[in-house]
């Protein structure tokens, strides 16, 4: 928790960046959207969305972005990967494979919870929030499948993680952004206490 309001950036080349950028709105952080390197240098967090990540992977490659990512994360601010976010974090990509930042120790099989009309919405309980259940939109969401040692589970639904961290490297299968309630944001950035506790950021 700061007493300045934090500047989230959000990786704004494709997907749903601006339902993040009014997230962050809602839960009292300054959003910039961003699609250039030079732009990390000001940012307290980074969000990169869900969408399509094999048309992002596009853009991150056409530049040094890989590095430019990793250094990010290495620079201990957060970083939270949604849907195909998270698909980009991950050490492991498959069906089909692809390459990926390999920033957080996981496995994911992409559209693993079926099509777009699989997509569903869960009332998942997550410890960390607090009592009142997360409702969660998954949207042709990566499975999870395996997790290493270093990673911690925040939330699972069936049977899989479906909200990781391993340090300040967060990722959800599911869509936070697309609904009212801010905690995950709130989370994983440190932007107030609302009643749940801190992701661990030094004060
Ligand atoms: N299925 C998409 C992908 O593989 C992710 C979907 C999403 O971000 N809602 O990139």
């Amino acid at each position: 928790m700061t007493d300045h309001p934090r500047t989230i950036g959000i990786l704004s080349f494709q997907g749903d960046f601006a339902a993040h950028a009014q997230a962050l709105e809602r839960a009292g952080a300054t959003p910039r959207c961003i699609r250039r390197i030079a732009e990390l240098a000001s940012l307290d967090g980074l969000i990169l969305p869900g969408g399509e990540s094999t048309t992002m992977l596009r853009f991150l490659r056409a530049e040094p972005w890989f590095d430019a990512l990793r250094e990010f994360a290495a620079s201990g601010r957060p970083l939270f990967g949604t849907c195909a976010g998270a698909i980009l974090l991950a050490r492991v990509v498959t069906r089909p494979p692809q390459a990926s930042l390999g920033l957080l120790d996981m496995t994911v099989q992409r559209n693993g919870y079926g099509r777009q009309v699989d997509s569903f919405i869960a009332r998942i309980p997550v410890a960390a929030l607090g009592p009142k259940p997360l409702e969660s939109v998954f949207i042709r969401a990566p499975i999870i499948e395996t997790v290493g040692p270093g990673v911690e589970t925040l939330a699972e639904y069936g049977g899989h993680p479906v909200w990781v961290r391993q340090g300040r490297v967060f990722a959800a299968a599911f869509h936070p952004e697309m609904t009212d309630d801010t905690r995950v944001h709130e989370f994983v950035f440190d932007l107030k206490p609302s009643g749940i506790k801190s992701n661990g950021a030094p004060a």
